[in-house]
């Protein structure tokens, strides 16, 4: 059995070089701002708008793939975040749930490396810190065919959190 290797960096999740990217989607799958937003140009919109069709809807917590299209990745694994409302509405169990589901996902799909942005903390206003200790603890030990998760931070308050989350 594998143990998974949980590493941080900063930088921008398009541009990894990994089996797949996970994007943190809305519900219609339709595209949108953040890290959707630049998920869907660098795939090529058209392509992937077309792809995520027929697989929405895609209820929080759950997740779906589509090809990378023109990334570098082979899939992306569209995941749907919380939006944070006080933290008493299951946020917690929804998000876990993200980096679950989209690592089972991976395992479907064959894929060995898999990278994460930090789920819901953008414009679904996530604390940072809380977000980052599911994202830190969730693939944790889990058994499968994932060998390298990599938690991509686009900030630097977020990557500081990984490191330190991870001991580094
Ligand atoms: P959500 O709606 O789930 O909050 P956002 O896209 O608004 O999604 O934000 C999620 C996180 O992704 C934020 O921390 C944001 O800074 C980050 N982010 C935005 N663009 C990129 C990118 N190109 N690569 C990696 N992370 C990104």
């Amino acid at each position: 059995m594998h143990t998974v290797k949980i590493e941080a960096v900063l930088g921008d999740i398009t541009l990894q070089d990994v089996d797949a990217v996970v994007n943190a989607a809305n519900r219609q799958l339709a595209g949108g701002g953040g890290v959707d937003g630049a998920i869907h140009r660098a795939a090529g919109a058209r392509e992937l708008r077309e792809a995520c069709r027929p697989l929405a809807p895609c209820e929080p917590g759950d997740a779906k793939a589509t090809p990378g299209f023109r990334l570098p990745a082979r899939w992306i694994i569209h995941t749907v975040g919380p939006v944070y409302r006080d933290g008493r509405h299951g946020e917690a169990e929804v998000l876990a749930n993200c980096y679950r589901r989209s690592l089972e996902v991976a395992e479907q799909l064959g894929a060995r490396s898999v990278a994460f942005p930090a789920i819901s903390t953008g414009v679904y206003a996530y604390p940072r810190r809380e977000a980052a200790e599911i994202a830190v603890r969730t693939p944790r030990g889990r058994p499968g065919t994932v060998t390298l998760v990599r938690l991509v931070a686009y900030d630097r308050e977020t990557w500081n959190l990984y490191q330190e989350l991870l001991g580094g």
